[in-house]
């Protein structure tokens, strides 16, 4: 056992969702997983809403970011949720998007197996293969880069140390203009700052699961020890997690 244990605390779990969402997906998250870490979460949104704010108080975030489902409006969340981030003095950043759901238990656990002032970067590759992209450089060229990253859609976690390292390209508004020098979206790019720029490498964890994956095929005995499930939206209600005899679909659409 560790002499100091990481605690739940030492976590800052953002969520990212938008205004229209709020009602749909949060709503499901506070009566689940957030109950069990309402300190710990934080909801980075386009919207003001008050419902919201009496539930969630200062831990609602309102990013003042468009609500287009761009990839600037989306870098725009991320840098605020970096900031926040940075600001809290927290040992660990997991990103999670609000269909994701978070088994807090095992994340602690997943955590505690790292060290914070070390670089950790941990989360899902989306791909099987690094991404390559176009990078822009001064005198409108452009090189090559490969980098891994991992998916935002599955959840990902930085170690305080590894953050504190980004801040060139990812404070203030830097990750940003950053985003538009290889016009990825906000996961990508933390990939591209993490593995291109500073030579981190991606820890790969499959505990962390987006509903891009056929999550049927997730072994029900194995569910607890996952440290992120998703649910497929109107189009994919069938790729749900296969928990037998718990809920109906009725009382749990959302699986
Ligand atoms: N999202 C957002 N702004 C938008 C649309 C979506 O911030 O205009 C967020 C959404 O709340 C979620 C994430 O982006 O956390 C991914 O959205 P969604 O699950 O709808 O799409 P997909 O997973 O298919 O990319
Ligand atoms: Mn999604």
């Amino acid at each position: 056992r560790p002499r100091n244990p990481l605690e739940l605390k030492d976590i800052f779990i953002a969520v990212k969702t938008t205004r229209k969402y709020h009602k749909s997906r949060l709503d499901l998250l506070f009566q689940t997983w957030v109950s069990k870490a309402k300190e710990q979460t934080f909801i980075f949104t386009d919207g003001e809403d008050q419902e919201l704010r009496r539930r969630a108080g200062a831990n609602v975030i309102n990013t003042n970011c468009s609500a287009a489902h761009t990839r600037q409006a989306l870098c725009c969340k991320m840098s605020v949720e970096y900031d926040k981030f940075i600001e809290s003095q927290r040992k660990w950043f997991c990103h999670m998007d609000d269909d994701n759901y978070v088994i807090v238990p095992s994340l602690l656990k997943l955590l505690s197996s790292y060290h914070h002032t070390q670089d950790v970067y941990l989360g899902r590759p989306s791909l099987d293969h690094p991404i390559e992209a176009a990078e822009r450089v001064k005198s409108d060229g452009s090189v090559s880069v490969k980098f891994w990253f991992a998916t935002g859609g599955a959840g990902f976690c930085i170690s305080r140390g590894l953050a504190l390292k980004m801040s060139p390209w990812a404070s203030l508004g830097n990750f940003i203009s950053t985003a538009e020098k290889i016009r990825l979206p906000d996961d990508c790019t933390m990939g591209y700052i993490i593995e291109a720029l500073l030579e981190v490498t991606l820890t790969h964890t499959h505990l962390f699961h987006s509903h891009l994956e056929n999550l049927q095929r997730l072994p029900t005995d194995t569910v607890l020890e996952q440290v992120t499930l998703s649910y497929g939206g109107f189009e994919n209600r069938r790729n749900v997690i296969s928990i037998g005899g718990a809920f109906s679909l009725v009382e749990d659409p959302s699986r």
